[in-house]
C-alpha cells in the first residue's frame, strides 16, 4: 500500500521516528496511528476554526475535530479565554468550585433525563462508572453491549468494540481475563431480537442495556425506527438499567443528545467528548433515585483527585453555554447537507460506490454499494482499500479525516460554506484516485 501512501513531512518523519522509540507504536492512543490506512501519522502544531496545522507547514481542513469535542471549531476564543482566565486562578484544588455546579446545573437543564450528575475524567471513566452503578443499583451482575459499539477502554466492555479496537481487528484484549467479561453479553446492533434473545435467556440477571444511541465508532450508523424505543421496552419489562452511552452523541447530535433527537428516555446517560470543550472530562447523569446510590450520597464507590478540574469545568462551561444559547445545529446544517451531497455527487460522478451517513453534525462515508448502512457486518464489509486511497489523496489535497474506515466523521460551526467548497475540490480528486485504483 506504500505506494498510494502521501508521505508525512519531514518534521512529522522526525518525531515518528522519535516518538516510536520511546511510546508504544509512537502515539498515545491507537485512533492516531495511520496503520489502518498505511504511512506514518501526521504530526500537528496548532489549530483555529475548521483548519489544523502540521509541524511542516501544511494547513489541514479538519474533519477529526479531536474526534469529537471541538463542535465550535478549534481554538473557540470564548472558550480559550474561559480557560486563560481560570488558569490564573489555580490549577486544582481538591475541594468543590462553584464551576462544577454551575456545570452540573447546565447538563441538567440541557440533558432531559439527567437530575444529577458526577463529573470525572475521560469518556472510558464515565463507562466504567455506569456500568458499576446500574450494578450496584439493581443487584444483578450482567450487560449486554453491542457488537461494535465503543465504550472506551473499560475491561468489562473490551469485547467486540468499535474504534481503534476495531481497526486494529482486536477482538477483546490480552490482558482482559475470561472472568472479567464472563457477565459480558453481546448482541447486534440494530436488531431487537438478539436483544430479546439474550433477555429470554438472562433477563433476571441483566443490570443494563448499554448503547450507543448513534453507532459512532464503527462509522456512523443511526438507530432503525423502533429500535430504542424497543430499548427502553425491554429495560422497563426486566426492570434493568438503560444506560445511553453519549460521549459521542452529547450535545453533536442535538443540543439535548440523542435522547432528545429520539424521544427516548434513559436511565443513565455517559457523556464525554464536548463536554469538556477540549479538555478532558467526562460526566455520567441521570434520575436522581438513580445517582444517590453513588459514594457519598450512597454506596457506589467512585472517586477522582482530579474529578471537576477547574479548567475543564471552565472550557466545558463556555462551549455548552454557546451550544445551549445559540442554534449551533442548525447553523451547521446547511453546510453538512453541502459537504455530503457534494460527496456523493463527486463520487458518483467517478463512478465510485459511495454513500453518506449523518445525525445532527456527526457522519460516516462508507465505500459501499449499498445505500443505508444499519449493520455492522455492512460496515465491515466496506472497501478499506478504496477508503485508504481516498484518505492518502486527502491528506495530500489538504483535508484531515479519521485514518480509519470506521471512524465517524465531525463538522464545526466554523466550517463554512467556502471551506466546504475547498473540501470537495480536493475530494473530486481523491475519488479519481480511487477510480484509478491508484
Ligand atoms: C470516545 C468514546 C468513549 C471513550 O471516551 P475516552 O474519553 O476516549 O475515554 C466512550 N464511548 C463512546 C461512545 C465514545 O465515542
Amino acid at each position: 500500500m506504500t505506494q498510494n501512501t502521501h508521505p508525512p513531512g519531514p518534521q512529522s518523519h522526525a518525531l515518528f521516528e522519535r516518538a516510536q522509540r520511546v511510546m508504544p507504536g509512537g502515539v498515545n492512543s491507537p485512533a492516531r496511528t495511520f496503520d489502518a490506512v498505511g504511512g506514518s501519522p501526521v504530526f500537528m502544531e496548532y489549530a483555529q476554526g475548521p483548519w489544523i496545522h502540521d509541524v511542516d507547514g501544511k494547513a489541514y481542513i479538519d474533519y477529526v475535530g479531536s474526534f469529537g469535542p471541538m463542535l465550535l471549531g478549534h481554538a473557540d476564543p470564548t472558550t480559550v479565554a474561559a480557560v486563560q482566565g481560570q488558569t490564573a486562578r489555580g490549577l486544582s484544588f481538591g475541594a468543590p468550585t462553584g464551576l462544577e455546579v454551575e456545570l452540573a446545573e447546565l447538563i441538567c437543564d440541557m440533558v432531559a433525563s439527567i437530575e444529577s450528575v458526577r463529573m470525572v475524567n475521560s469518556g472510558t471513566e464515565a463507562a466504567t462508572t455506569a456500568v458499576r452503578l446500574a450494578r450496584g443499583a439493581t443487584g444483578r451482575n450482567k450487560i449486554l453491549k453491542f457488537a461494535g459499539n465503543y465504550h472506551g477502554h473499560v475491561d468489562s466492555l473490551l469485547v467486540s468494540a468499535g474504534s481503534g479496537a476495531l481497526t486494529l481487528g482486536i477482538p477483546g484484549s490480552p490482558g482482559v481475563p475470561e472472568a472479567v467479561v464472563a457477565d459480558t453479553l453481546v448482541a447486534t446492533y440494530n436488531d431487537l431480537e438478539s436483544v430479546a434473545a439474550a433477555f429470554a435467556e438472562h433477563g433476571d440477571d441483566i443490570a443494563a442495556i448499554m448503547v450507543e444511541p448513534v453507532a459512532g465508532n464503527m462509522n456512523c450508523v443511526p438507530p432503525v425506527d423502533g429500535f430504542l424505543a424497543g430499548l427502553r421496552d425491554i429495560c422497563d419489562r426486566y426492570a434493568a438499567v438503560l444506560i445511553f452511552d453519549e460521549v459521542m452523541t452529547g450535545f453533536r447530535v442535538h443540543p439535548g443528545g440523542a435522547q432528545a433527537y429520539y424521544g427516548i428516555t434513559p436511565d443513565v446517560t455517559a457523556l464525554g467528548k464536548i463536554v469538556g470543550g477540549g479538555m478532558p472530562v467526562g460526566a455520567i447523569g441521570g434520575r436522581e433515585s438513580i445517582m444517590r446510590s453513588l459514594a457519598p450520597a450512597g454506596p457506589v464507590y467512585q472517586a477522582g483527585t482530579l474529578s471537576g478540574h477547574p479548567l475543564g469545568m471552565a472550557a466545558g462551561l463556555a462551549t455548552l453555554r454557546q451550544i445551549h444559547e445559540n442554534d449551533i445545529h442548525g447553523a451547521i446544517q446547511p453546510n453538512l447537507t453541502r459537504l455530503l451531497s457534494g460527496l456523493e455527487a463527486r463520487a458518483a460522478a467517478a463512478g465510485v460506490a459511495f454513500t453518506t451517513q449523518h445525525v445532527g453534525a456527526m457522519f460516516g462515508m462508507f465505500f459501499t454499494d449499498h445505500e443505508r448502512i444499519t449493520r455492522f457486518d455492512e460496515v465491515a464489509a466496506s472497501d478499506t482499500q478504496a477508503f485508504a486511497r481516498f484518505f492518502h489523496a486527502l491528506l495530500a489535497n489538504g483535508v484531515y479525516i479519521a485514518p480509519s474506515a470506521f471512524e465517524a466523521g465531525f463538522i464545526s460551526c466554523t466550517h463554512d460554506a467556502d471551506v466546504i467548497d475547498r473540501t470537495l475540490t480536493a475530494a473530486e480528486s481523491a475519488f479519481a484516485a480511487v477510480a484509478e485504483g491508484r
